[in-house]
């Protein structure tokens, strides 16, 4: 058996939401972000950095492959130096420890929970962001997106949820 640190695959789950709010001046919303692409909508993530709810998730799937602690720990959301920053900054840091534990990306697979907007033609876009970040090929990362059946805060338009599963690879020697 490999020493539990050498596994030869390490898989990680992330999750996160924020609360949707009509964006500013209007409401408390930041303009609607996702996986770094802006979207032209009335509502938008409330919340720390940019609210960008998919590098959240992202961060925390890379974070838990390794054993590291949550994106809260490592980005506590009382500094202000992280207010309404773009959260590139987190998947980076993430994406670097990884690389620091020997691991590189498998493959990446996510689902977005919004009733609106669609992704639509911005799904390509938010795939090569996510790709560069993670110093991998587009063809390694895979979005799904799903409504929520009108039902509950996220079918309602008042919150947004992404899950994300991260598979990695341990480098070759
Ligand atoms: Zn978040």
């Amino acid at each position: 058996m490999p020493s539990p640190i050498d596994l030869p695959f390490r898989i990680g789950h992330g999750y996160d939401l924020h609360r949707l709010e009509p964006v500013a001046p209007a409401g408390a919303g930041r303009p609607f972000i996702l996986a770094g692409v802006e979207f032209d909508h009335p509502t938008g993530p409330v919340g720390h950095s940019d609210g960008d709810t998919l590098y959240h998730a992202l961060t925390d799937a890379l974070l838990g492959a390794i054993g590291e602690q949550d994106i809260g720990r490592l980005f506590p959301d009382t500094d202000p130096q992280f207010d309404a920053a773009p959260s590139d900054v987190f998947v980076e840091v993430a994406a670097h420890k990884m690389r620091q534990a020997g691991y590189e990306i498998g493959n990446v697979d996510i689902t977005v929970i919004c009733q609106r907007p669609k992704l639509g033609d911005k799904r390509e876009r938010m795939i090569q962001n996510i790709a560069r970040l993670l110093q991998c090929d587009g063809s390694q990362v895979n979005i799904k997106g799903k409504t929520h059946e009108e039902v509950d805060a996220v079918g309602e338009g008042r919150a947004i949820e992404v899950h994300v599963v991260a598979l990695l690879v341990r480098h070759e020697e």
